[in-house]
């Protein structure tokens, strides 16, 4: 058996973290094709400054579609019948003040919670009761407030744990991990509790980087953080975007997520009161802010 090439920076290698998408996703960019495939259409390569070709379209990942979802914690209703299309491959902001059930609302996207009414839908497949550990092998990755990393392993431990749900190695991780964020390199071998709180993130959001997900929800990464951390780990959450993910953020520094997202929404209370551009949210949450009574809401 031959080994397949390396693939292009930037590209997942065959056999990568995630397990197969949906029936109808195309084959991972990268791979080889099966042999006897015939070339594809188009014409045939020219020197290679003669005609520059535009970089190849990067595979769309799944769009996400939340029809009526209402959602409670026993008999008390928290979302009360919510609306949402998040398009494919959009870096979508959801704001909104405390409470507003929008950390609920990314637990019934991610399976952690199933709606008393209405569903989602990501990409084509209805999510039904699917177990948030079956949406994670689909390629739905959340990290939820708190960074959910494991206080009491080593970071490498924590990099280590990724490795179970797929197929690469702790080293490829590692590698990865490392070459985006080489302050955890620094830490490997410290416990994850014992690091600052940016330091937790970078670890949490390593696990997007190591897993690739096709869908990533990220619930208050800002939360406790310095601005310059902040303002880093969003650079980051556009480069992922950039390599073909849908990403939906729970975040309450308006202006911080109108900088890297392309959609935006803002949830009052259980429902969603305004969709427009991240600009228009901003400045809409800005007067939500503004007018509330308790200005520690928002
Ligand atoms: P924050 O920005 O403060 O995290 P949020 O918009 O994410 O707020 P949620 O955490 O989804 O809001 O909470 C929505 C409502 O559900 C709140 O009234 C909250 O008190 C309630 N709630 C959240 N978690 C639970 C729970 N485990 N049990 C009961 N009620 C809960």
């Amino acid at each position: 058996m031959t080994t397949p090439p390396p693939p292009p920076a930037g590209q997942e290698p065959p056999g990568a973290p995630m397990p197969p998408g949906p029936p109808d996703a195309a084959p991972t960019p990268g791979t080889p094709p099966p042999p006897g495939t015939p070339p594809p259409p188009g014409p045939p390569p020219g020197p290679p400054d003669a005609h520059p070709l535009p970089p190849a379209p990067v595979q769309l990942p799944p769009s996400v579609s939340i029809q009526g979802v209402k959602a409670a914690y026993g008999r008390i209703e928290v979302i009360h019948g919510v609306d949402l299309e998040i398009p494919a491959g959009s870096v979508f902001a959801l704001l909104g003040p405390n409470g507003a059930g929008k950390s609920t609302l990314l637990a019934t996207i991610s399976g952690r919670m199933h709606p008393t009414h209405g569903q989602v839908v990501i990409g084509d497949r209805p999510n039904g009761r699917t177990s948030p550990e079956a949406l994670a092998r689909r390629g739905i990755c959340s990290i939820p407030e708190g960074r959910g990393v494991f206080p009491n392993l080593t970071v490498r431990e924590n990099l280590r744990i990724w490795t179970y749900s797929g197929g690469a190695s702790l080293a490829d991780v590692e590698e990865k991990a490392y070459a985006t964020f080489p302050r955890l390199s620094e830490r490997r071998k410290q416990l994850a509790g014992s690091m600052s709180g940016g330091e937790q993130q970078m670890l949490a959001i390593s696990r997007a980087l190591v897993t690739n997900p096709k869908v990533l929800l990220l619930d208050e990464l800002s939360m406790g953080l310095a601005p310059l951390i902040v303002s880093e780990l969003y650079q980051l959450v556009g480069r992922l975007a950039a390599g073909g993910m849908t990403i939906l953020l729970v975040e309450q520094f308006v202006t911080t997520a109108a900088d890297v997202a392309t959609d935006a929404a803002i949830m009052v209370q259980g429902r969603i009161q305004q969709v427009g551009t991240p600009e228009e949210m901003a400045h809409a949450a800005l007067g939500i802010y503004l007018s509330s009574k308790d200005v520690n809401n928002f």
